[in-house]
């Protein structure tokens, strides 16, 4: 099962991709968290995606289309992934298209999480994540069992340099412009299936699971 997120930043496709992962026992695959591991680890990738994510912008396609196409041929992606965060242009979408169809295989639903702007800015001030092992927490929603720690873990645990309001608003506008696009996209082949998102985390992942056992 091939399964990608869409949606806005903060709409919860970390929260439900991580869900789906654990339920139908398939990676789950963040470009996101990918170029975080890198800027902690101070690669050359990192440096050069870091830039690009504090002012709130996409990584250029050339960066990330080959560390994605890397990953999803990786052994543990044969039996398919929900991939977290990628594709968010349509060049991406098609990059991957391409390789899948060289594969004779394709995305199996591409699960939009709808979420309005006006709720996006107050949710992502109060996400905290953990560098270390990837695991997202909300102050309100979602609290550690102790403040300031990864229950996974045990690392401290960040408000994101690009989870700042004025951030969030810039990721916001790239998001309209350059991401949601891909809703008629996948639309178009017919594996487009929409979520209310602003339902709690448990209510959006029922719906999520009802659509994959349709
Ligand atoms: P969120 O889950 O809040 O939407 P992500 O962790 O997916 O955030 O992404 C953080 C940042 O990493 C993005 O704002 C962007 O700069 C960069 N990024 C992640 N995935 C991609 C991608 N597919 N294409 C371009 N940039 C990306
Ligand atoms: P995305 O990957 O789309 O950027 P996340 O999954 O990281 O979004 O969620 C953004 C923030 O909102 C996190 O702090 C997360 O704990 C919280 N969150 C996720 N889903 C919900 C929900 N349904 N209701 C309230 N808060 C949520
Ligand atoms: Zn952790």
């Amino acid at each position: 099962m091939k399964i990608i997120m869409l949606g806005a930043p903060g709409a919860g496709k970390g929260t439900q991709a991580k869900m789906i992962a654990d339920r139908y026992g398939i990676p789950h695959v963040s470009t996101g968290d990918i170029f975080r591991a890198n800027i902690k680890n101070g690669t050359k990738l990192g440096m050069e995606a870091k830039q690009y994510m504090d002012k709130g912008l996409l990584v250029p396609d050339e960066l990330t289309v080959k560390i994605l196409l890397d990953r999803v041929a990786e052994e543990d992606c044969r039996n398919g992934y929900v991939l977290d965060g990628f594709p968010r242009t349509i060049p991406q979408a098609e990059v991957l298209d391409e390789a899948l169809a060289g594969l004779g295989e394709k995305i199996d639903y591409a699960i939009d999480v709808e979420v309005p702007d006006e709720n996006i800015v107050k949710r992502m001030g109060g996400r905290r994540a953990c560098l270390s092992c990837g695991a997202t927490y909300h102050i309100e929603h979602v609290p550690p069992k102790k403040e300031g720690v990864c229950d996974v873990c045990g690392q401290e645990l960040v408000l994101r340099d690009d989870d700042k309001p004025e951030t969030v608003r810039n990721r916001l506008k790239v998001y309209h412009e350059q991401t949601q696009p891909l809703i008629e996209f996948y639309q178009a082949k017919g594996v487009l299936k929409s979520v209310d998102g602003t339902m709690d985390m448990k209510d959006v992942f029922a719906a999520i699971e009802k659509i994959l056992e349709a």
